[in-house]
């Protein structure tokens, strides 16, 4: 049967730390774009991945060697399904900044010149700036940077302006932000691109839209996804470069070793075919296990379905925070055109102390500058508290949230 909506107290039972409480107070946990919390299937699938299977992958005749490498292997399956990709395009990595630094010093490096532009955009996380930044002194492309309007959107004239030189080579684009919430309209500038310049690859950080949204690489016209378990009920350590294998086929590895080689001598290497090109040394085996299992549990639920959850989560909480005084929320209004990641500011406080004061309150946010530094300083800020939402957060949580900045404005007041 499908579902129609999030039955949202059979979900919260299935996460165990959302049993527990701090300060004394039931946990209202609004921190999920920094890492989403685990569900029992996931933690169950690994501690039995441990328990019965445990060994190295591809590279034994045993048993247990045969059967982690079908665990690790099913798990690739699984999520190339999830994102509509080729499951020899999947390369396990360790996150999302791993998988970018991977097409940077891979894919770039080697490919790109003078005359080329890569470009980012000022609303990214530093996964998605730093590593071009590494390899442009080298290759000595012209790294660009859409910037963005007043309300925080990408600005579209300024982004036509650079596409229309045809010297875009990588544009590379965050499909959801991590700060202002803000869900880009990647296949429509990926066309543009694409017509400017035929050349061009079109690399989508998919860290917060591939846990929330519901994603098909074709449909987002992405050459490369990089998005990271950790945020989609996933364990830590692994993370994913969906790609054109044609493009794989192409690059150079990024980290040589073990297990990514066809045949080693003392005078040179020749590789393995992809995927395995790109994974050197024991992979990540109980940790993709894990991801196949919460892939396994967003399927369950349906995307869809988390995606109208945490519309309904939004509509109630965007309209109650902007009706506080002194409250500022950024990025847009209205639910269709954001994810669940409120950045918001009180007049003259801290964002710090007001995460303090609300984590007193049992309300878990984040407050800094998201490591989206450049997109946090056009808020005229340095710093932003952040509340995110996910499948398992309640229309009472959004309560609690609310209650929460009251009582932060209360304390200050005194
Ligand atoms: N990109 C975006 C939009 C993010 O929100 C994050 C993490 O917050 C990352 C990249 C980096 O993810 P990771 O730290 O898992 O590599």
């Amino acid at each position: 049967m499908v579902n129609e909506v999030v039955d949202v107290e059979a979900v919260r039972k299935d996460f165990p730390v959302l049993q527990r409480k701090v300060h004394g107070r039931p946990l209202v946990y609004l921190d999920s774009a920094a890492t989403s919390q685990k569900p029992q299937p996931v933690l169950d699938v690994m501690t039995r991945f441990y328990e019965d299977v445990n060994s190295n992958v591809h590279r034994g005749v045993h048993a247990l060697a045969e059967e982690a490498t079908e665990a690790y292997e099913a798990a690739r399956g699984k999520i190339a399904r999830f994102v509509g990709a080729d499951p020899r395009g999947v390369v396990f990595t360790k996150n999302t900044t791993e998988s970018i630094n991977l097409l940077a010093y891979s894919w770039a490096r080697p490919r790109l010149r003078e005359d080329d532009i890569v470009l980012s955009t000022e609303m990214e996380h530093h996964a998605n700036i730093v590593p071009w930044q590494l390899v442009q002194p080298e290759a000595g492309f012209d790294l660009r940077y859409v910037p963005l309007t007043d309300s925080s959107r990408l600005d579209m004239a300024a982004f036509d302006e650079i596409v229309s030189t045809g010297r875009v080579k990588v544009f590379t684009v965050t499909a959801m932000s991590n700060v202002v919430g803000v869900i880009n309209p990647v296949a429509e500038m990926a066309s543009k691109v694409r017509a400017a310049n035929r050349d061009a690859i079109v690399v989508v950080d998919g860290a917060q839209s591939v846990p929330h949204l519901p994603t098909d690489m074709l449909a987002l016209d992405a050459d490369f996804l990089c998005f990271s378990g950790h945020k989609m009920l996933g364990p830590t350590g692994i993370g994913v470069l969906a790609g054109r294998v044609d493009l794989l086929d192409e690059m150079q590895p990024f980290l040589g070793g073990g297990e990514m080689i066809s045949n080693v001598t003392l005078e040179g290497t020749t590789f393995n075919e992809v995927p395995y090109k790109f994974e050197a040394g024991t992979p990540p085996i109980a940790q993709a296990v894990g991801l196949g299992a919460a892939v396994d549990y967003l399927n369950e639920v349906g995307m869809d379905v988390v995606r109208r959850h945490e519309v309904e989560l939004l509509e109630k909480a965007i309209p109650a925070l902007h009706s506080l005084g002194r409250v500022t929320v950024h990025g847009p209004v209205a639910p269709e055109d954001r994810g669940a990641a409120i950045s918001f500011a009180i007049d003259g406080i801290h964002p710090h102390d007001i995460g303090t004061i609300m984590d007193r309150e049992g309300v878990a946010v984040r407050a800094g500058h998201h490591c989206a530094k450049p997109l946090v300083r056009t808020l005229g800020s340095a710093a932003t508290t952040r509340a995110s939402f996910y499948i398992y957060n309640t229309l009472d949580e959004v309560d609690a949230l609310v209650d929460a900045v009251e009582a932060t404005k209360r304390f200050f007041d005194r």
